[in-house]
This record gives structure tokens, sequence and C-alpha cells, in this order.
């Protein structure tokens, strides 16, 4: 629980703070300095959890002092570049606490916010998101198309939100401790934590801009993002149930394949021979393609069920339950 005096008995964590560090030899002191200073501040046992992104500057060093003069701060090295949404992964893999906060090393991000995030987390809430409301990055390459990719992602993944792509959010680890994270996923960590009923908010933060070092992405994440996106939906409406999704694509096609058969028959009464009428043709490939779209549906249900079943996963999640022990 938040809101007990100092570190607790037997070492548990209440805060884990997980950081991604991909070369960021010039902030990553400034950082963990500019942090402490927060969490001394905070009366509950916090954890800062690093991920080493397979820096090829002198950020492990700096880390590995890090870790020499705080006991809080725990590292974790990758042997090579695996990307943010892996070291995020890792890092919340090796998180202790309850509460799970990522948040940038690169300082754009501000420390001193995070007292109000648990704020909201003490209100109940299971996800909060953070809004760069004022944000300090380039206009064309980062903030324009980041408006335009989170009022995307609202629109397909029914969680109206204005910063999938602010780092700095906090999450219950009840709702993030299913989520597998592939790809560049880690902004859709809300939408899985909506999946399984996570009551989610969003509050604004102070945003700077890039004191030093370079900024990982260009412009190729847009891309990734409607692609992601793709998948995400896919599996949120259908994941349990892709009959449903495939066997209905199916249906339709044969559907006209079916019609454009009846079709041509029709046309072959008013005189042009089947083998005459391209329509024969459409009906055909639309009548294969329907019936491949049916079957790849119920090799998908197979598919589903290994899934679930050899990992003994459950279809449904519970928050709470009552007069089960003894
Ligand atoms: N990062 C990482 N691995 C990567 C790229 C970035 O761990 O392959 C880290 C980086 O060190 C920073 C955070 O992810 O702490 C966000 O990266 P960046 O500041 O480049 O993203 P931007 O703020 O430009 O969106
Ligand atoms: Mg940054």
């Amino acid at each position: 629980m938040i809101g007990n005096s100092g570190s607790k008995p037997g070492g548990s964590v209440d805060v884990s703070i997980v950081v991604p560090v991909y070369n960021e030899e010039e902030n990553v002191q400034a950082f963990h300095k500019e942090l402490s200073g927060v969490l001394d501040g905070l009366d509950c046992a916090c954890e800062i959890v690093f991920v080493d992104d397979g820096s090829t500057d002198r950020s492990p060093e700096l880390l590995r002092a890090i870790a020499a003069s705080d006991r809080r701060a725990r590292v974790v090295f990758f042997t090579r570049n695996f990307g943010q949404t892996a070291a995020i992964s890792a890092a919340m893999d090796n998180a202790a606490g309850d509460i799970i906060i990522p948040m940038d090393a690169d300082l754009q991000n501000d420390p001193h916010d995070i007292p109000k995030f648990l704020e909201k987390i003490r209100e109940g809430y299971d996800v909060v998101s953070g809004w760069r409301r004022s944000r300090k990055d380039p206009f064309l390459t980062k903030t324009l198309p980041s408006r335009m990719a989170n009022w995307l992602i609202s629109a397909v993944g029914g969680v109206r939100l204005h910063d999938y792509g602010c780092s700095l959010k906090a999450y219950r680890r009840s709702v993030i401790r299913h989520v597998r994270l592939y790809g560049e996923m880690h902004r859709f960590i809300p939408l899985f934590a909506h999946q399984v009923g996570a009551r989610t908010t969003e509050i604004e933060v102070n945003h700077r801009p890039r004191a030093a070092g370079k900024s990982k992405y260009g412009l190729s994440r847009i891309y990734k993002v409607v692609l992601d996106l793709f998948v995400v939906k896919f599996l949120s409406a259908y994941f349990t149930k892709p009959i449903y999704f495939f066997g209905s694509l199916g249906g339709l096609l044969s559907a006209a394949g079916v019609l454009s058969g009846i079709w041509t028959l029709y046309d072959r009464h008013l005189g042009v021979f089947v083998h005459k009428n391209p329509k024969i043709l459409l009906a055909i490939f639309l009548f294969i393609l329907g019936f491949q779209f049916i079957m790849m549906g119920l090799i998908a249900e197979l598919l589903m069920r290994t899934y679930y079943e050899s990992q003994e996963k459950p279809t449904y999640f519970i928050r709470e339950k009552m007069n089960f022990d003894a």
C-alpha cells in the first residue's frame, strides 16, 4: 500500500520507476539526481529499475556507478540494443513494485510530476496517463504526427487519451501483469489495460526540451504505429473468437461468389453463353476466396485454443473475490 512511511519490512517495494536507457551518457546522472530528490520526499518504498538497452557510449559505466551509490537503483544490462519497448518490458518484468511508473532518461519528463500520479492511483485509478499539453519537441516531425496518431489510436482503440506517446504514466501492476509487448507496442499499454477492465485517467505533465543527446526516433515510426494499431485492434476485438472475423469475411465473399454465379445464369437466360461471360470467373474466384477465409478462421480457432489452454491463461479477469479464503 502507498502511504506507509519509509521502506517496508522484508524489503518490499511500493513504487517502481522503470527507465530505458540508450546512449544517454549526458543525461543519466542528472536524471538520477533529480529523480532521487523527488523519491526522497515520498512516503513510500521506491526503487528505480534502469535497463541499459545496449548503449555504446559511457551510459553502462555511469549506471554501474549509480547502482553502487544508491541502493534503491537496480540496473539490467541488455546484450545489445533491443529497442525501447523491449527495455520497458524487461524493466517491468524485473520491477518489484505494486505501482509501475515508466519514464525517459533524457530529462524530457519531469520527476516532480510523480506525486500527482501517485495521488490519482490512490484515488483508485489503475492507469494514469501523462499528457504533455505543451510539448517541447519539433512541430513537424514530432508534435503533429503525434496528434494524428493519438486521435487515431483513441478512435480505433476506444480509450480517449491525448498523449499515448508520453512515456511518463503510472500503472497498477495487476492490470499489466499479463501484458506482453512486441515490436514497438509500449505506447498501447493503456489499451491492453483497458481490455482487462482497468480504470483509466489522464493528467497534464510538464515536458522539457531534450537538453543533451539525440532523439532515437524519426518519422518512420508513423507507419509502425498504424500497423501496430491494426494488430492491437484485431487482437482486442477477435482474439478469443477469430472465426467471427474470418467467418464473416469468408461468408460475405462466398455469398458474393454465389450471387455472381446466379447473375451468370441470368445472363445465359438473356443469351450470353457462360464460357463467354467473365462473371463466371468472378464467381469462382470469390467463392474460393470466401471458403479459404472460413478455413483460416477455423485454424485461428485452433491456434487460439492452443494459446490459452497450453498456458492455462484465463479468458477473463477478476478484480476482486469475496469469502473465498480458507
Ligand atoms: N531508448 C531505448 N532504446 C532505444 C531508443 C530509445 O532505451 O532503442 C530510450 C531512450 O534512452 C530514452 C527513451 O527511450 O530514455 C525515449 O527515447 P527518445 O528520447 O529518443 O524518444 P523521443 O523523446 O524522441 O520520443
Ligand atoms: Mg525524449
